[in-house]
């Protein structure tokens, strides 16, 4: 195992100008501020002095296979040395200084082996932990929020303008109406859509800004801790895009017993066409909603449209077997005829009556998940993010946050890795008092 070990002789001064102390805390915190890059230097570049030195064994020794490669040309074989080239690389350690050990390859290419046994991508000003909690504060807050957090969390600020370009080039890399095939088993599929503030504002005043559709599939419930939370695992997603560009995302979740929307009829074409064999649920939370608004449609008045609006879905949500479920939309559905509630006949036809019931058909024990609940919340995560009072974001600006949201919250595959700061590393430190 490569070790480095670096031995140092630390002077630590305090002083006053009395006996009292006042401000010892601010005091000793900065130097902790100075050590800690110096450390993280001369650390690394010990490390690197056995790199080279396992690379580049001299003329004379036998020819052996280099710990890194060029990035040209693939060689691992066959370097020079070839001088020091500075670089400053901005880290979760504060700002570093480096004098960079260059090698040659024999097809010309003149690098740094160190940067990649680093993780720092091409070119790239920062290094991976730093990048990674940019990226992560950034699905949080505000870019100049940001800026201040990372001064005084790594010593080292990012500009907006850089968080931004650094938000946009990570995005890009997270495709989130991709097809998964590494989702397994799923219990129920989930897909809804909302709405967030974003793109050019038309002259349209019910303008709501760009749909955002999700599909999340339910892996189990964890009953381990005192409330059962949810395994959530997000099959696809995207902002501002019809749901048909959801179709191949979809079929990674093409195993689920079945999948639950409100009945938006550009969902249900999206599962017909995606997902053509599973069975689906209007989820029976939104039915009370909906059935609310047809009949203020219809002219019912507040009360009683309430009380009928929550009978139905309690009848539905609550019942005993798929039969009284049944029975209880069919005696809705009979009510509505007789009273001629043409909003409320239409949007049944719409949906489907025998949509409500799916799942109670399917496992009568009633565990089966039927309601999109589990996505609202998500929902209200994104929007806190992408939809606070007073800005309109650009396009592609939400596109690339809610990207990297999204993917961070699920843990996606393209999430973790985008940043190479995961890994065997490890450290440390030992100081001994000379006295
Ligand atoms: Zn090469």
């Amino acid at each position: 195992m490569p070790k480095a070990e670096s031995t140092w002789e630390v002077r630590v001064g305090l002083a006053a100008k009395e006996f009292y102390l006042g401000g010892w805390e601010s005091a000793l915190s900065r130097v902790r501020d100075q050590i800690l890059p110096e450390f993280t230097r001369e650390s690394v570049a010990t490390f690197e002095t056995q790199l080279i030195r396992a690379g580049c064994p001299g003329r004379g020794a036998s020819a052996t296979v280099a710990p890194f490669r060029c990035r040209r040309c693939g060689a691992t074989t066959g370097f020079r040395r070839r001088g020091r080239r500075s670089r400053q690389l901005r880290t979760r350690l504060g700002r570093l200084e480096l004098q960079l050990a260059m090698v040659g390859c024999r097809c010309g290419h003149r690098f740094a082996p160190l940067l990649a046994t680093l993780g720092v991508e091409a070119h790239a000003r920062c290094a991976p932990g730093l990048m990674r909690r940019a990226l992560e504060l950034c699905t949080e807050q505000p870019y100049r929020k940001v800026a201040k957090a990372l001064q005084r969390e790594a010593g080292t600020t990012l500009s907006e303008r850089s968080l931004r370009r650094l938000v946009r080039s990570a995005a890009a890399r997270v495709h989130l109406s991709w097809q998964r095939r590494d989702l397994g088993p799923v219990r129920a599929l989930l897909v809804d859509g909302t709405r967030v503030r974003a793109g050019a504002k038309s002259a349209d005043p019910h303008d709501r800004g760009l749909e955002l559709n999700i599909a999340v599939a339910l892996r189990g419930r964890d009953h381990s801790g005192r409330r059962s939370a949810a395994r959530l695992e997000l099959v696809g997603a995207t902002l501002g895009r019809r749901w048909k560009a959801l179709v191949p995302a979809l079929r990674g979740a093409a195993a689920s017993p079945i999948a639950v929307s409100d009945g938006d009829l550009g969902i249900v074409a999206l599962l017909n066409r995606a997902l053509p064999g599973v069975p689906q649920q209007i989820c029976t939370f939104h039915l009370r909603d909906s059935i609310d608004h047809r009949l203020w449609g219809d002219r019912m008045p507040f009360r009683a449209r309430r009380a009928l609006a929550r009978a139905v879905g309690n009848a539905v949500e609550f019942a005993v077997d798929a039969d009284s479920a049944d029975r209880a939309v069919a005696a809705f559905v009979a009510m509505a005829e007789r009273h001629g509630w043409r909003n409320t006949l239409a949007h049944l036809r719409q949906i489907g009556p025998q949509h409500l019931t799916t799942w109670l058909h399917i496992d009568p024990s009633g565990e089966l998940e039927h309601t999109t609940s589990l996505i609202e919340r998500l929902m209200r995560e994104v929007n806190r993010r992408v939809d606070p009072v007073g800005v309109r974001w650009s396009r592609a600006g939400a596109d690339a946050i809610v990207r990297l949201l999204l993917a961070r919250r699920f843990d996606h595959p393209h999430w973790r890795r985008l940043c190479h700061d995961r890994g065997p590393a490890t450290a440390w430190a030992e100081l001994r008092l000379c006295q």
